[in-house]
């Protein structure tokens, strides 16, 4: 497809004078040629010389592989408005034929009387004068023309820019409007032979009483109205089947977006987010709800691995995932009910943290019976005693929970389970999932770190999430971390005069969430970095620390630089110290003949019904990975108690949607909907939720469904055969015409169609 550029709209009306006052638009001109004569480049002439007079044109020719000699077609269409309409002409109001040998119906298709054509041939014109009657008529013997003048080789002369010539005198032209648009093409040593044609072509108009009549008889009369982009059409079919020689055929498939593939707990973003557009949040919560145990946590404290991952993010920022899933669990009423089963297992988990509740989730959805063993008072882990109520208020927490527990999962709290304990339960269930999470906290093992007032920050964090917790003076807290950031944060919120962040590498190494720590910056803690503690200083109670400064030396295994403690320290002071290095993983739980291998417990060579998930097994430190890995877990131990396959499937090679495979030009440039938050003053002295989320859902219109249809149609328009039709699932491919061109997947915006050997597509 060949756009010319038009002349500004404001020059229209004025230049126009130039064309006769019978030309109506849009006007639609086809030619046919073959193969080496120039046709197509006749059509971009004629569109060139439409164009400079100020209206739209549209022109483009219509072959594949055929050799010089084959028939071809080109086509133009010429509006005062700009053109949408993409088709193939198929009632042109012109109509060219270079060769008069390839007369017949199939050139004649749709030439309504009245029309104009012309003919290149050396006969002369009274041999067509009754075939052509109804016609404004004209035949030009082009080819002679331009073989004296030399155009072309002896052997192929070339006709289009002498058949122009022709062309514009059949239509009362002035021949002057020629020259531009020959100078412009190159072409301008062909314009002796146009003037010679315009000066012989030889005329004939049409009888009045036979101008309506449609060649075939089977047209209306009038030309019907050009429908818009979208709606679909029943057109003149193609009579080109392709045979053998097309190699290629598209077929409709689904990619994986990179946001799903990114997404730990195994969400379907893209088909969320589509949901939510189309249908609202209570249809994507259906979807959401498969994977997601806990969308409205996961809405608001995931890391968003997705969002990095997001195609948008090299067009202009990536769809804001994380707070669409949290305004599907804010505003959606639906729940998912449990199945029916007929083999009904009876399953025991073991902590009820996030991996424990997704597991259980899981289980039940699936008609199995749960009970959750909890060491705690209530369910939660992490979220319950971790993670702050800025964060993550209770009551959306226990949202969450209550349409767990509503699928009638057991819970029993304040029920450590030990070795004696899950060897009862490894006997009485048919299968356990320990999901316990991270153990006991790690100490530095420097100087003075039992003088009072330096405290694990989990047991803080914990105080905290309790109650009421007044302090003051000035606070350190040590690590890097989420647990780190949440303690200096919530330090702030709970009346410390000042709290400072000591970390031994530097700040882009930090482990804790990025945007957490722009916030906790952002609300007064300041960041030490690269500074190591090696000592406490106090009396009974702490009232400083020896800090030796870092420098980093090489990567070690986990592709962090290795920090080197030197010699040059300097002293801070302070009254209160929050430790937050990190959990050891420890399964003191196992009885000793047992061992976990592979996130199962064996005995010996014996595999048990006994299975890992989570922090305790996976060690990944995420809600939505301990959420993924407890569903993968319970579909595992499923599988296994039933002899099935897990369901789960690895990604096949090249199903990603790369960004190059998305078409960006197709979607306008629109800045990410961010979250609200409160204002900067309120954040000290008040844990009310920080973020507040978006204001709408409006952020899914901007996601591209990459891999998926939307049924936006552009393939079908752009279909140069079409040859692709809308069916009751989407769209088929008749393959008996499709060339395998694969314009159609060039076209896709989101990459919902590709090209398949033929055979192997699977069209639907
Ligand atoms: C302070 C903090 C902030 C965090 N912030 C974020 C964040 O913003 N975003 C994010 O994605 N991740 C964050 N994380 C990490 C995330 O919370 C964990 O990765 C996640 O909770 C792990 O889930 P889990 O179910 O494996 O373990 P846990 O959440 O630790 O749950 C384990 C459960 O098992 C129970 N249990 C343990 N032993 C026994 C036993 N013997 N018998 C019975 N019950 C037992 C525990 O009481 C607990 O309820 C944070 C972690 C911390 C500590
Ligand atoms: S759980 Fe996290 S990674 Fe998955 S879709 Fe939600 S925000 Fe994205
Ligand atoms: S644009 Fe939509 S489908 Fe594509 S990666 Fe981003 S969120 Fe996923
Ligand atoms: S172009 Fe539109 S209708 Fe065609 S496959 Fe792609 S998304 Fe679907």
């Amino acid at each position: 497809m060949i756009p010319i550029k038009s002349k500004p709209s404001t020059m229209i009306d004025s230049a126009r004078s130039d064309l006769p006052g019978d030309i109506s638009f849009p006007l639609e001109i086809r030619l046919h040629g073959r193969g080496g004569q120039g046709g197509v480049t006749c059509a971009k002439l004629i569109a060139a010389i439409y164009a400079q007079t100020g209206l739209n044109v549209q022109t483009f020719g219509d072959y594949g592989a055929e050799r010089s000699g084959a028939p071809v077609r080109a086509f133009t269409r010429v509006d005062r408005e700009p053109i949408k309409n993409r088709n193939k002409v198929y009632r042109p109001n012109h109509l060219l034929v270079l060769d008069a040998a390839l007369l017949g119906p199939q050139v004649l298709d749709g030439v309504a009387a009245g029309a104009v054509i012309l003919l290149n041939s050396a006969e002369r014109a009274e041999k067509y004068a009754e075939q052509f009657a109804a016609y404004r008529f004209g035949v030009i013997d082009a080819t002679g023309i331009a073989r004296v003048h030399g155009i072309g080789t002896s052997a192929v002369v070339i006709i289009n820019t002498t058949l122009v010539g022709a062309y514009a005198k059949l239509l009362g032209l002035p021949f002057e409007v020629l020259g531009e648009a020959y100078t412009k093409m190159g072409l301008a040593d062909d314009l002796a032979a146009a003037k010679e044609a315009y000066q012989k072509v030889s005329i004939q108009r049409p009888a009045s009483a036979l101008s309506g009549a449609v060649v075939g008889g089977e047209l209306p009369t009038s030309l019907p109205p050009i429908r818009p982009l979208t709606e679909h059409s029943e057109d003149i079919a193609t009579s080109l089947k392709t045979g053998n020689w097309s190699t290629q055929l598209p077929g409709y498939e689904d990619f994986v977006a990179p946001c799903n593939y990114a997404c730990p707990a195994g969400n379907d973003v893209v088909g969320f987010i589509q949901a939510l557009k189309i249908s609202g949040a209570d249809a994507a919560a259906q979807l959401l709800l498969r994977t997601q145990a806990l969308p409205s946590v996961c809405g608001r404290v995931c890391p968003a691995p997705c969002m990095r991952e997001c195609n948008r993010h090299l067009m202009d920022g990536a769809v804001n995932i994380r707070s669409l899933e949290r305004w599907i669990s804010d505003h959606a009423e639906t729940r998912l009910l449990a199945q029916k089963t007929d083999k009904v297992h009876s399953l025991a988990v073991v902590g009820g943290g996030p991996a424990g509740l997704s597991a259980a989730y899981q289980l039940a959805l699936q008609g199995h019976k749960v009970t959750i063993f909890e060491k705690n008072t209530k369910l939660g882990g992490v979220l319950r005693y971790g993670i702050p109520i800025y964060r993550l208020p209770d009551e959306v927490l226990e949202r969450d929970l209550e349409r767990i527990l509503a699928l009638g999962i057991l819970s029993q709290c304040d029920h450590p389970v030990d070795k004696t304990e899950l060897e009862r339960l490894h006997r009485e269930y048919d299968a356990v999932i320990i999901s316990k999470g991270f153990s006991d906290a790690m100490t530095l093992a420097a100087a003075g770190e039992t003088l009072d007032g330096i405290e694990q920050g989990l047991d803080f964090l914990a105080r905290s999430r309790e109650g009421e917790l007044k302090l003051s003076g000035d606070l350190v807290v040590i690590g890097g971390g989420n647990t780190a950031i949440d303690c200096a944060r919530s330090a702030l919120r709970s009346g410390a005069s000042s709290v400072k962040l000591v970390y031994r590498r530097s700040r882009a190494e930090m482990p804790a969430i990025a945007e957490e720590i722009e916030d906790a910056i952002r609300e007064g803690v300041q960041l030490l970095s690269l500074r190591q503690p090696v000592a406490f200083r106090g009396v009974g109670c702490v009232a400083g620390i020896v800090l030796a400064e870092v420098e980093l030396g090489e990567a070690d295994v986990d592709g962090r630089r290795r920090p080197l403690v030197t010699e040059r320290t300097t002293e801070i002071n302070c009254s209160r110290v929050l430790l937050a290095l990190g959990q050891e993983n420890e399964l003191g739980l196992l009885p000793e003949a047992w061992q976990m291998r592979e996130s199962r417990a064996w005995s010996a060579a014996e595999a048990l019904n006994i299975w890992f998930a989570g922090d305790c097994s996976t060690a990944d430190g995420t809600v939505a990975h301990a959420i993924g890995n407890g569903r993968l877990t319970a579909l595992a131990a499923l599988a296994s108690l039933d002899g099935t396959d897990n369901g789960t499937f690895p990604l096949r090679p090249g199903s990603l949607v790369a960004p190059a495979q998305v078409r960006f030009s197709y979607f306008p440039i629109l800045a990410p909907h961010q979250d609200r938050h409160k204002v900067l003053e309120n954040y000290r002295n008040s844990f009310e939720e920080v973020n507040l989320g978006l204001s709408s859902q409006e952020e899914a219109e901007r996601c591209f469904s990459c891999g998926r249809c939307t049924q936006c149609d552009t393939c079908l328009v752009y279909c140069p055969e079409g040859v692709i039709s809308r069916s009751d699932s989407g769209y088929r491919i008749d393959e008996e015409y499709c060339k395998g061109c694969g314009i159609c997947v060039a076209e896709c915006p989101r990459r919902a169609i590709d090209l398949n050997d033929k055979g192997l597509s699977d069209v639907s």
